[in-house]
Parts: structure tokens; C-alpha cells; sequence
């Protein structure tokens, strides 16, 4: 299997290939095509396993293949730690070098000003973690009201640091057609609930 057999256009086969990534990883044959044709995902996979560009790389191509006018954030990746969202929004800012896609990242710890501004420029992707979304959300400086896409990323340690109540309050902000991606190395009853009240028919991915 490589990358191309996964339907991926050229410029993100060329970003691919510039990453030194020579064949897909398992969650990226079983992740991608379902995720490119528009389903919801629920994936078992721990950090590691390449589960960023699994969701990278499709959600890059979807947007891809359409412009809307609006400056609205169009793709929404919630994560836990200030370091995880920094390492997904450079596989965005890679994996995406050849595209007109925009991103930016925003978590808590620094000054907000920077990351208003960067959302102010506009940002197709956004990379979040959920208390700072949230409150820049209150502020308005976030304008989720046309977004495309959701992943809920490394949900059971979303829970286990207390902030399932913060990605509740995020997703209440969301336009209910949507595509929906939930990644979590373990599926202990709380977060199949969880999964349960956000995603709709998912495909169901393990490694
Ligand atoms: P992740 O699980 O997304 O944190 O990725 C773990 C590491 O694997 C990162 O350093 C990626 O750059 C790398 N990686 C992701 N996909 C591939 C691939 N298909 N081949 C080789 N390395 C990869």
C-alpha cells in the first residue's frame, strides 16, 4: 500500500513524500478513505501510530477542494496539552504547504493578543485546546458557526484532565451538519458515551 493508492492529491503526496513518510501507517490505510468520503470516525489510536496525519491529511484535502467567502474556521481539532496542539498544527502547516489552507493554534499559559490576531487573519484550521477556545470564544474572537469538520483528539485524556465539561461547552457552539472525528487510545464507558452524543454512524478504526 502507499500513499497514493489512499486518493490523495498530488500536492499533499508531494508534502507526503517530502516528510520522508514512504508508506502509509495502519490507522492512515484504515482512517483516510472513510474520512475523505465524509464519514464520521471513531479511531482507536494512541500517539505514535501516525494518528495526526490520519486526520491531517484528509481534512486537508476536503477543504482543499472547495473556497467558501466566509472567514469562519472551517475545521476544528480540540486537543489536551498546549504541546500536542503545537505539534498538530505544524503537521497542518506541512502536510498542507502546498495548499491554500490556512491554520493557527491556540492554548492557554501565554498572551492571547498573538492568537486573536492570527484569528483574525483567518484560519481554515484551528487547532485548539478547549479552555482558551473557550474563552476566546466568549470574547467573540472565534466564529464557529460554519465549520465543516470536528475532531475531538486523545478524548480519554480530555477527561482524565478534567475538561469534558470545556469540550461540551465548545461543541454547543458548533453547527449541528458537520462532519466528526473522536481519537482515543482507550474506550472506557465514559468516552463511548461521549462518542456516542457526537458522532453519527461512525466507522469504527483500531491498531
Ligand atoms: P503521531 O502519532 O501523529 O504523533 O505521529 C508520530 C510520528 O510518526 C511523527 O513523528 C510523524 O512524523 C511520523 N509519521 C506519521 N506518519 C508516518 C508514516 N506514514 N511513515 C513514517 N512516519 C510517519
Amino acid at each position: 500500500m502507499n500513499f497514493s493508492e489512499l486518493k490523495l492529491t498530488r500536492p499533499l503526496l508531494k508534502a507526503v513524500e517530502e516528510q520522508g513518510y514512504k508508506t502509509p501507517s495502519p490507522i492512515q490505510a484504515k482512517a483516510i478513505p472513510p474520512v475523505l468520503a465524509g464519514y464520521d470516525l471513531l479511531g482507536c489510536a494512541q500517539t505514535g501510530t501516525g494518528k495526526t496525519a490520519a486526520f491531517a491529511l484528509p481534512i486537508l484535502q476536503r477543504l482543499a477542494a472547495s473556497h467558501p467567502s466566509h472567514k469562519g474556521v472551517r475545521a476544528l481539532i480540540l486537543t489536551p496539552t498546549r504541546e500536542l496542539a503545537l505539534q498538530i498544527d505544524e503537521c497542518f502547516a506541512n502536510y498542507g504547504r502546498y495548499l491554500n489552507v490556512s491554520h493557527c493554534v491556540v492554548f492557554g499559559g501565554v498572551g492571547q493578543q498573538p492568537q486573536v490576531d492570527a484569528l483574525r487573519r483567518g484560519a481554515d484550521v484551528l487547532t485548539a485546546c478547549p479552555g482558551r477556545l473557550n474563552d476566546l470564544i466568549g470574547q467573540g474572537h472565534v466564529d464557529l458557526s460554519r465549520l465543516e469538520i470536528f475532531v475531538l483528539d486523545e478524548a480519554d485524556r480530555m477527561l482524565d484532565m478534567g475538561f469534558v465539561n470545556d469540550v461540551k461547552k465548545v461543541i454547543r457552539h458548533l453547527p449541528a451538519q458537520r462532519q466528526n472525528l473522536l481519537f482515543s487510545a482507550t474506550m472506557p464507558k465514559e468516552i463511548e458515551q461521549l462518542a456516542n452524543s457526537i458522532l453519527k454512524k461512525p466507522v469504527t478504526v483500531k491498531v
